[in-house]
């Protein structure tokens, strides 16, 4: 026999790779020339989306090769139903029939099966008609069963490969986000392993900040609606339902329902699955692909501790920054400390120096501080220094620094200023203590202020401090509640 010998060659040649598409391409290849068909497709059932899809073909038209039919339609249909080769030898008398290229006159529909399950179909199709003989029939059935174990093995690894690489994305991200403790490095990161391990068109990181979602992160071939740092109300569909179901949610098709904001422009499918952490949750994480139907429940598992891992990294990073920021903060005030000021004033003083911008430190001293303490008691002075630094930040702008130098002494860096504009701000700072009333106190509480700016009054950072202090010296002699700019021969020679 011939035939069967040959065919025990075909049945070596499917089962000698584990690569799903060279196991598909082998199979067609021995249909096309073995059998002489020159229109053959590969159908893999799908059972969640209840369809077959062509997953390889030859000899179809181009846009034949994505068709996709409802798992019971069709001669490929009437085949996954009957678990048994189907046979239409003319097309045209068969009411299953559903066409897919004009020229057929025949088809033969071909079951795969593993363990009596259906997996997908072998479809023939030809432009005659009853092309397909007993024989023919009977040889590619046999064809057919090496062919499903085949598809089987190469299903089965492509499986194992995808979950290795799955298992490794989780290691490497735990890994990292011990190593990583920078939130920003940590969310970069964590977006580009995903991405790679799940082969996804896009990945992004959405985290919650007061009553937005903010897009902290994003890694992917998609592109952005949003700048970085956009933002989502948390109230807006889908971040609502994902946020207050606590679970995961998969949109298969995006391309048909219209969004308020969408965050990437080709995004056709997404899965959005909460960050959570100590039952809180702190953001979402989103996955993109530009093809609708991408996303499987199969896939939740793995990707939901993916999120845990995520979540909890997030949260021990936001752990590291408050206690970075609470190295810099003053306990009495909140407003950063001596320690946060030595460190800006060099960046300030860097950044002036390169952009040739100019900027401005204001040291200001509450007067007769003592005495206040000493009638009102140090509860009460406690509340002073309190309100001032309130004041303080109530004047100035947003990228201004205000700091406890020490005691009932504030350092002020003004970026961008010049001398003028710096005494004008001390000078609004010094009139805003003046008139406010102070709980509690009956009296005035004054501040003295001195000023200095770069470059005229110091070049390096304890020049421009010396200089500035200077300054509130000045001001303190000459009788207090009052703003007085550094000496420029003062600052020279740095006598105080
Ligand atoms: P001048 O106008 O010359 O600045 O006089 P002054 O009394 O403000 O300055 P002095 O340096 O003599 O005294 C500063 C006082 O500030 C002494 C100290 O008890 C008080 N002080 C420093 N830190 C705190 C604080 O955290 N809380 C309170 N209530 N008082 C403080
Ligand atoms: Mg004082
Ligand atoms: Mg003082």
């Amino acid at each position: 026999m011939p035939k069967l010998a040959v065919l025990y060659d075909a049945g070596q040649a499917v089962l000698s790779t584990f690569d799903l598409d060279e196991v598909l391409q082998r199979i067609l290849a021995i249909a096309r020339d073995f059998f002489h068909l020159p229109n053959v497709a590969i159908l893999l059932l799908d059972k969640e989306a209840q369809q077959l899809c062509v997953r390889s073909q030859i000899g179809w038209d181009a846009g034949k090769d994505k068709i996709c039919l409802g798992y019971h339609d069709g001669i490929t249909g009437a085949a996954v139903l009957k678990k048994q080769p189907v046979y239409a030898p003319d097309v045209t008398k068969d009411p299953r029939y559903i066409c897919a290229a004009q020229s057929t006159r025949s088809e033969l529909a071909i079951p795969l099966m593993v363990c009596d399950e259906v997996v997908g179909v072998l479809d023939c199709q030809s432009d005659r008609v009853d092309r397909f003989d007993d024989e023919t029939i009977e040889l590619l059935t046999l064809f057919s069963t090496h062919a499903s174990i085949a598809l089987q093995n190469a299903y089965l690894y492509s499986l194992e490969r995808q979950r290795a690489r799955q298992l490794e994305a989780i290691n490497t991200i735990a890994q990292q986000s011990t190593a990583v403790m920078d939130l920003e490095d940590l969310l970069a990161r964590v977006c580009s392993v995903i991405q790679l391990a799940f082969q996804v068109s896009h990945v992004s990181l959405l985290l919650r900040e007061e009553g937005d979602l903010v897009l902290r992160a994003h890694q992917g071939t998609l592109t952005p609606c949003i700048p970085p740092g956009g933002r989502f109300p948390v109230s807006q569909e889908p971040w609502v339902r994902v946020i207050a179901s606590s679970g995961t949610i998969i949109e298969k098709d995006l391309t048909t329902t219209p969004e308020p904001e969408r965050l990437f422009k080709e995004s056709a499918s997404r899965m959005s699955i909460p960050l959570i952490s100590f039952g809180q949750t702190l953001g979402v994480l989103t996955l993109h692909s530009s093809q609708p139907n991408t996303f499987r429940e199969s896939e939740l598992q793995s990707l939901e501790s993916v999120a845990d891992i995520c979540a909890n990294s997030i949260q021990n990073a936001h752990y590291v920054e408050r206690v970075k920021q609470l190295a810099y903060l003053d306990g009495l005030t909140g407003i950063f400390n001596r320690r946060f000021f030595e460190l800006r004033i060099m960046e300030e003083i860097e950044r002036a120096r390169r952009y040739g911008t100019g900027m401005a430190v204001i040291m200001a001293d509450i007067d007769q501080f003592k005495r206040l303490n000493d009638e009102f008691g140090h509860l009460l002075g406690d509340e002073v220094l309190r309100q001032v630094s309130s004041l303080f930040h109530q004047q100035l702008r947003k990228i201004d620094v205000v700091c406890r130098y020490g005691g009932e002494e504030f350092a002020i860096l003004l970026t961008q200023t010049n001398a003028q504009q710096a005494i004008a701000i001390a000078e609004k700072l010094r009139r805003s203590v003046e008139s406010y009333q102070f709980p509690g106190v009956p009296r005035t509480v004054t501040i003295s202020a001195g000023v200095a700016a770069f470059p005229a009054h110091g070049k390096s950072r304890d020049e421009m401090i010396r200089a500035a202090d200077n300054g509130l010296y000045a001001a303190k002699q000459a009788g207090r509640n009052r703003v007085c700019l550094a000496s420029l021969a003062r600052a020279a020679t740095g006598g105080r």
